[in-house]
């Protein structure tokens, strides 16, 4: 037994010079003298242990990022064709934004108020639309059309979302369709509609075009119907042009001139929730 201990005493002894032996060697070959310094008085760990966990901060960093991109992704899509929303500084309170300007109730709506804007004080003699059978201050806002257009359906759209009320035909209009938006909030400024019901009377309309009929939901930019043709009973003897125009409240009022400059202030300018 005795000699037995003395034996393995004898092969460690061997081993541990050998391993001596190996790092001298180390030392003297390639191996950088200050890592086998720090591999000798202990700093090697402190070093690997560093590494290690920078080596691990960073794998967590990225996969948070990783899993993060998705969810983004998923959220804008959610969002897509909604009413956008915006996060309050805090980062608490979600906003929803709604619109603050009108569909265009026409393609190129722009170019096309050229005779009757709203407001404008006619009478027979001085209308910028000759002959004329009417006078006092104009309610809505005319859109005209243009020379290649006389002939073509010219598509009308709603401009916000509402209900329609009437589709009929009344004398200097032709067809008409009134349609009723509730909770209004157009606009900025001294022009904004503060959650104001209007409804918007659409005049020289064909209204076999119409396919909606009283009742409907409509929403901004459903296609209400075409134009009517110039000077027929579609437009009640008029020229094709719409006829765009903008009660405040709930009640139904189709006049298209109001003889005071006061009673405008229950009407509101188009152009004004267009740009
Ligand atoms: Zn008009």
């Amino acid at each position: 037994m005795a000699e037995n201990r003395e034996r393995k005493k004898g092969k460690n002894k061997y081993h541990k010079l050998y391993l001596i032996e190996k790092i001298k060697n180390w030392h003297n070959g390639s191996m950088p003298k200050a890592f086998m310094e720090s591999i000798k008085s202990g700093q090697f760990k402190i070093a690997l242990f560093i590494i290690i966990a920078a080596v691990g901060a960073a794998l967590i960093l990225y996969f948070a990022g990783v899993f993060n991109k998705p969810a983004q992704n998923e959220n804008t899509s959610q969002n897509s064709g909604q009413p956008s929303t915006s996060t309050s500084p805090n980062g608490q309170t979600p906003e929803i934004s709604t619109p603050s300007v009108f569909v265009p109730p026409i393609d190129n709506w722009e170019a096309r108020v050229t005779k009757k804007p709203f407001g404008i004080y006619i009478t027979p003699q001085t209308s910028p639309v000759q002959p004329e059978r009417f006078s006092g201050y104009h309610t809505g806002v005319d859109f005209e059309i243009f020379a290649e257009e006389q002939n073509k359906d010219v598509p009308i759209y709603a401009i916000c979302d509402g209900k329609l009320l009437q589709k009929r035909t009344a004398t200097g209009y032709g067809g008409i369709t009134i349609l009723a938006c509730p909770h209004t909030n157009f606009g900025e400024g001294e022009n904004k509609l503060n959650g104001e019901d209007i409804t918007v009377v659409y005049g020289h309309l064909r209204l076999t075009s119409v396919s909606a009929n009283a009742g409907d939901q409509i929403k901004a930019g459903d296609k209400l119907g075409v134009l009517g043709a110039g000077f027929s009973n579609e437009t009640d003897g008029e020229r094709k042009h719409l006829h765009l125009g903008i009660h405040k409240g709930t009640a139904i009022n189709i006049l298209g001139y109001v003889q005071n400059l006061s009673d405008l202030d229950s009407w509101a300018d188009a152009t004004t929730y267009l740009k």
